[in-house]
């Protein structure tokens, strides 16, 4: 990238959209990668060259036009959470950082219209002033923006009933291609399997609209169990049960509340934890089946939805693994999907081979035909030999394992060919995101 860029940039976009302080810079080149010790040796070096701060549709448009016509890399970016270096730029170039593209355009009957940068937070703020609220939202919703979620996220809070980005949680995305003259695509229907999950390889979102759903008042409440397997079947029944209304069901085996530090006396010492956001009124049920179970509800707090305080779901999802990281940084996770129907039996297996090694943290979630665990255990790092072993032991007893220790797209899912050939028409010099899709080397 040459030296002038800068001025080159600023004469497009005007002034004070351009970011050349290093420190600035490094941090807009920095994900939460770290969680992987593997990842954390292979980026902690990478480094942008430059960034641009979007502020606008023509920004966008000008800045992608620019880097096209020089062969830059581009990068884009939003609140930078993701776990995998998706936002890590592998060859230099610029970050184009939308947070500041951060518009709600639209809030209607059932949908928002917003653009890429609006925070996750501030969109719940606005669609409960309207009656409604966000489906799903990951862990993260403070600071993660609906763009870098759908760029870059999965599921999460809400997933228990609204399943995850694939299953209509997108609506529609506009999006800009890298070419010389960029393309202002608007995309529905199957063709957002081209894009959600992508990490920009296939084009920069640049307003998306999701579906919204009435607003309820919500509760929060935790499980106390002795056994894991009592846990379980608790989580469940209240997963199966349709008479409940839910956004959480996150499971977590001793030690791992152990770590919860701002909910310390609220755990109890040796128990698994099973922690719960459920529709307000729901509290009679959730005591009815965790004493048929053989465990107890214990901590409970009303008007979760305000977010006033602590959250239980401040410790769910990837969350656990910050806690858990907090208290020990050696360790490291994994990401896998256990059957629809079998888990128990495969859960078994894998305590049977690594008892404490492995420890089991469980988000329900409403998948095709049901609800099942995903399942992201931990366990503390010691090799990289060692953590492919755990790896291989789960894929031979048939759970898919969706490896967090890599920055690429996995070529196992079932969207991976279509963002093969998407790319290929939409970035036809490979500059967007270079190196995240495996077919970058193609
Ligand atoms: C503590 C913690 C908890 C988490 N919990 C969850 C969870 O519950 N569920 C979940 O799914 N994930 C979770 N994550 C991962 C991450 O938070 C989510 O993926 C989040 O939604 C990312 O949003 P972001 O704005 O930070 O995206 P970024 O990290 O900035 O970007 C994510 C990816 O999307 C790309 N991208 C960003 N903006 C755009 C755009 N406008 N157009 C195209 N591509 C773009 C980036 O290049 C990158 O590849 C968690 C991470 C942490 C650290």
């Amino acid at each position: 990238m040459g030296a002038s860029w800068q001025v080159e940039v600023d004469e497009l976009l005007g002034e004070g959209k351009t970011v050349v302080e290093k420190t600035a810079i490094e941090k807009l080149s920095k994900d939460y990668y770290w969680y992987s010790p593997l990842l954390q040796a292979k980026l902690k070096d990478k480094v942008a060259e430059g960034a641009v701060r979007i502020r606008t549709e023509a920004d966008l448009k000008q800045t992608l036009a620019y880097a096209y016509a020089n062969r830059i890399p581009v990068t884009p970016r939003g609140g930078g959470t993701g776990n995998y270096g998706q936002a890590v730029p592998l060859n230099g170039g610029i970050v184009l950082d939308l947070t500041g593209y951060n518009e709600i355009l639209e809030i209607g009957d059932g949908y928002a219209r917003c653009q890429a940068g609006v925070k996750l937070g501030a969109l719940e703020k606005a669609a409960r002033l309207t009656g409604q609220e966000l489906r799903i939202y990951p862990s993260t919703i403070m600071i993660a923006t609906i763009g870098g979620f759908i760029g870059g996220g999965s599921g999460g809070i809400g997933s228990i009933t609204y399943g995850g980005l694939w299953d209509g949680n997108v609506l529609e995305l506009v999006v800009y291609t890298m070419e010389e003259e960029p393309r202002r695509l608007v995309i529905r229907g199957e063709e957002l399997n081209d894009y959600i999950h992508g990490y920009g390889t296939t084009g920069i979102l640049a307003e998306v609209v999701i579906p919204l759903a009435p607003a309820k008042e919500w509760q929060e409440a935790i499980g106390q169990f002795e056994r894991l397997e009592d846990a379980m079947r608790f989580s469940n029944r209240v997963a199966d049960d349709p008479a409940l209304t839910k956004r959480v069901i996150s499971l977590h085996e001793w030690p791992l509340p152990s770590y919860f530090a701002p909910l310390a006396k609220h755990i109890q010492q040796g128990k698994v934890a099973v922690l719960l956001e459920v529709e307000k009124g729901s509290l009679d049920t959730l005591r009815q089946y965790a004493s048929e179970e053989g465990g107890e509800i214990g901590y409970t707090k009303d008007d979760s939805h305000t977010r006033k305080g602590v959250s239980l779901t401040d410790f769910t999802f990837n969350h656990t693994t910050l806690w858990a990281l907090k208290a020990d940084d050696n360790y490291t996770y994994l990401q896998c999907r256990f059957s629809l129907t079998d888990y128990e039996r495969e859960i078994a297996l894998v305590k049977e081979k690594f008892g404490d090694e492995v420890l089991m943290h469980m988000e329900w979630m409403k998948v095709e035909g049901g609800t099942a665990p995903a399942n992201l255990p931990l366990f503390k790092f010691t090799t990289e030999e060692r953590l492919y072993e755990i790896v291989d032991f789960l894929e031979a007893i048939g759970v898919p394992v969706n490896n967090p220790h890599t920055w690429k797209l996995s070529a196992k899912s079932s969207t991976y060919e279509g963002m093969v050939a998407r790319k290929r028409v939409n970035d036809p010099l490979n500059l967007l995101n270079p190196g995240k899709l495996y077919a970058d080397h193609e």
